[in-house]
């Protein structure tokens, strides 16, 4: 392992994991059917929970108190696939500027954690195993609502991965199987042992962060697109490759 890894691991950028959806217009997601179209909020219906209601007799009780449940219809812009979404409202102050200056008011922000059907976090291959398609797509529907159980799910498409390279290797454990792995795959092996550390993280914690789970994800499909499109694709290799290497250091010294 280079000793010029900086000591703090580096954060992978991306918030879509825990961003709000908008009440209506864009929700910079993509279409699970369609793939290249982007959804809309095209309704939402919110409840107030029992619970933020009886706490409206709190005397020192605030509007940011105040917590609902949401489901939403998301709509194609493309195709006109529907995807139907649940997930919390969170009232926050909001300041914006106006003709006197400055205002204030509260917003209700929808912060989704279920998607049916799950959004793609990227293109499955039509020639990728279905066998590993279908754990990817497992995978996709735990993006939103839970982090830990999305980091273990990876971890299973890392060991499907496997298989279809390597499929004498079954019953052997992970860790050995990737650190076997010959010169041909030798450029994927940080990139499979850092999710497969991720997914270990996420047993034995029980959490794992939003930007490590988008970090798996970036990595999976460079590992997808290496072991089933073409080997030399070096796409965003350098900032995968840094993550991995604190990732697997990381892991090596709390051994
Ligand atoms: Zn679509």
């Amino acid at each position: 392992m280079s000793d010029e890894i900086e000591s703090e691991r580096p954060r992978y950028k991306r918030t879509n994991f825990i961003k709000p959806i908008p009440e209506s217009g864009c929700c910079n997601l993509s279409c699970p059917f369609c793939y290249v179209g982007i959804l809309y909020t095209k309704n939402i219906t919110s409840s107030e929970t029992e619970k933020s209601k009886l706490e409206h007799d709190d005397p020192s009780w605030e509007v940011e108190w105040i917590e609902s449940n949401f489901s939403a219809v998301l709509n194609c812009k493309n195709c006109s696939n529907e995807v139907f979404c649940l997930g919390d409202g969170r009232v926050s102050e909001v300041q914006f500027e106006d003709e006197d200056g400055y205002s204030r008011d509260y917003v209700t922000e929808y912060k989704p954690k279920y998607f049916h059907p799950p959004i793609p976090q990227f293109l499955i291959a039509e020639w990728i195993p279905s066998e590993i398609k279908v754990k990817i797509n497992d995978a996709f529907a735990l993006a939103y609502c839970d982090f830990a159980s999305c980091g273990n799910k990876l971890r299973v498409v890392v060991e499907e991965v496997m298989n279809s390279i390597d499929p004498d290797g079954k019953g052997v454990r992970l860790h050995k199987r990737i650190e076997a792995l010959k010169e041909e795959n030798e450029k994927i092996k940080e990139f499979l042992m850092a999710i497969k550390w991720l997914g270990n993280e996420a047993s034995h914690e029980g959490e794992l962060q939003e930007y490590e789970v988008a970090f798996a994800f970036k990595t999976l499909k460079l590992i997808l697109d290496k072991v089933f499109i073409d080997p030399s694709i070096e796409r965003e290799t350098q900032e995968l490759k840094l993550h991995a290497q604190h990732i697997n250091r990381d892991a090596v010294k709390a051994r």
